[in-house]
């Protein structure tokens, strides 16, 4: 997958010192780049049973509809605090400094219903395993992941090692 990696860019020092940034706008825009992520998520889960696929705010949507599509399933959202306008679920989880919240509709999923998580990068894993517990409130069952990025050297694939995951593109 290295002509992905090609195509995204890395930016020193954003949002603050320290962090190199991977923007994958500039592999959005890019016709092939933006198919072949598609065409991996969708190609990876399709012969695996799936009901539902789940996009974390904000750039897990850029492709969780579209492997929806893909793969004949609804998109559902899991959002930031205090977006969702009906009865929400809700999974606090630990930062660096305080805490984080992510929230769902509480009729989004229906038990039983196998749920593909999608995302941009994985990081350190909060974020991820926070949506497991998510779904799993729901009583759904997770299928597996789908990054983008996964930054082997931050370990976050342990806080989701009982799961499936694939991400096309690794730094180390
Ligand atoms: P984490 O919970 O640490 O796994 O962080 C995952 C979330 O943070 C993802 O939704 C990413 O959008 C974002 N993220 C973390 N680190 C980076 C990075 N170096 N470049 C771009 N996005 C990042």
């Amino acid at each position: 997958m290295d002509d992905l990696k090609s195509l995204i860019r890395e930016v020193p020092d954003f949002p603050k010192p320290g962090i190199l940034f991977y923007d994958i706008t500039t592999l959005l825009k890019n016709p092939a780049g933006l198919r072949r992520v598609v065409d991996a998520f969708a190609g990876h889960y399709r012969t695996q049973p799936v009901d539902l696929v789940v996009g974390i705010e904000a750039r897990g949507y850029f492709f969780a509809p579209a492997v929806a599509l893909a793969l004949g399933t609804g998109f559902v959202p899991v959002r930031k605090p205090k977006k969702l306008p009906h009865e929400i679920e809700f999974w606090e989880y630990d930062l660096e400094y305080g805490t984080d919240r992510i929230e769902i509709h509480r009729d989004a999923i229906e038990p039983g219903q196998r749920i593909l998580i999608v995302d941009d990068v994985l990081a350190t894993g909060g974020t991820a395993a926070a949506s497991a517990r998510l779904v799993e409130k729901l009583q759904g069952k997770v299928a597996g992941f789908a990054f983008l990025i996964e930054l082997d050297f931050l370990g976050g694939r342990k806080k989701i090692a009982d799961y499936d995951i694939t991400s096309l593109v690794h730094y180390q």
